[in-house]
């Protein structure tokens, strides 16, 4: 498999400017077989799915494995078997038709499942965790097993795949038989509440930071007087301050700059150390 250079505006929902180093496996086989050979080769590596929680320094030598390629999937009664670079838009519009809930959560989330099973993806007091059944995984001794939802050490925002060297292979979820114009009902009234309070027409990578124990980080921002607090392309979102978005011509900097400023001034202002939500590879 051939490695290429990409430009980051199409590897990210950021659309920053910049160039990394991708491959791009066509099936999941190959996916397999590349993960393999990076662990026997000891070389560094990186995951990227929709790019939707991921920022990128421009000039990486380690190169980004893409899953877009990965989309297979399959329902069957209650179970879904999907690879991991299916996108959840993709799952929430078949369930929708097949009249299944349980990711009505996810609707305008624009990663893949691999993402969100790594990220435990969630919304409305909803996330990803409670519909899986289990995950296909490629560890860092080779070996290729299932684990079980209760294996997975999931949490706010959180899995096993952050703190174990684990890669995400497919999934087994298991959804809920309902009526589909509850299900189709549930996921407007999500989306309708997604789009007046997110700056959803922007691009972005959601929320930057995890909002700190019994509390947001977006009021946290907000009270610091930081909506709207802009370096070059990069801007802290006048709608929801948990965004920053990129206003044209963004660069990794601007980013490091306005995310370095909030930081710094939520400390000092109420002494909480902000954490990112996203994947920053620098
Ligand atoms: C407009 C907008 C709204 C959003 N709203 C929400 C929201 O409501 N709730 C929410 O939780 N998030 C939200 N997000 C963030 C993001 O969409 C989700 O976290 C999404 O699930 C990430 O999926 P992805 O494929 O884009 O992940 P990526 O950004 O591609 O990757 C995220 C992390 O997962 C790892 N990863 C990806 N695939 C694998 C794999 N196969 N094996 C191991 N690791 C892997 C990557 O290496 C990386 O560390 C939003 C983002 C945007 C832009």
């Amino acid at each position: 498999m051939e490695e290429k250079e990409a430009e980051i505006c199409d590897l990210t929902t950021f659309k920053m400017s910049g160039k990394a180093k991708i491959i791009k496996p066509h099936d999941i086989l190959q996916f397999e077989e590349l993960i393999l050979y990076f662990l026997e080769s000891k070389r560094d590596f990186k995951i990227i799915g929709s790019g939707s929680n991921t920022v990128i320094r421009s000039g990486l030598e380690t190169p980004f494995v893409l899953t877009s390629s990965l989309s297979n999937f399959k329902f069957d009664e209650k179970y879904v078997v999907a690879e991991n670079g299916v996108k959840l838009s993709v799952l929430l519009s078949e369930a929708i038709k097949r009249g299944m809930t349980g990711l009505e959560f996810s609707i305008g989330i624009p990663g893949t499942i691999g993402g969100a099973l790594y990220m435990n993806t969630g919304a409305f007091d909803e996330e990803i965790s409670k519909c899986v059944e289990s995950v296909e995984v490629i560890d860092e001794n080779k070996d290729v097993y299932e684990l079980k939802a209760k294996d997975l050490d999931f949490s706010y925002r959180h899995s096993i795949f952050h703190q174990k060297h684990m890669w995400i292979k497919k999934c087994v979820l298991k959804l809920e038989f309902a009526q589909k114009k509850e299900v189709f009902e549930k996921s407007l009234r999500n989306w309708l509440r997604k789009k007046s309070t997110q700056p959803v027409t922007f691009p972005s990578v959601g929320c930057v930071f995890k909002n700190p124990n019994g509390d947001y980080a977006a009021r946290l921002i907000d009270l610091a007087d930081l909506k709207g607090y802009r370096v070059g392309g990069i801007e802290v979102s006048k709608l929801h301050a948990g965004f920053f978005i990129n206003v044209g011509g963004a660069t990794f900097e601007d980013f490091k700059a306005v995310y370095s400023e909030v930081v710094t001034r939520v400390k000092g202002k109420f002494g909480v150390d902000l954490e990112p939500e996203i994947t920053i590879v620098s």
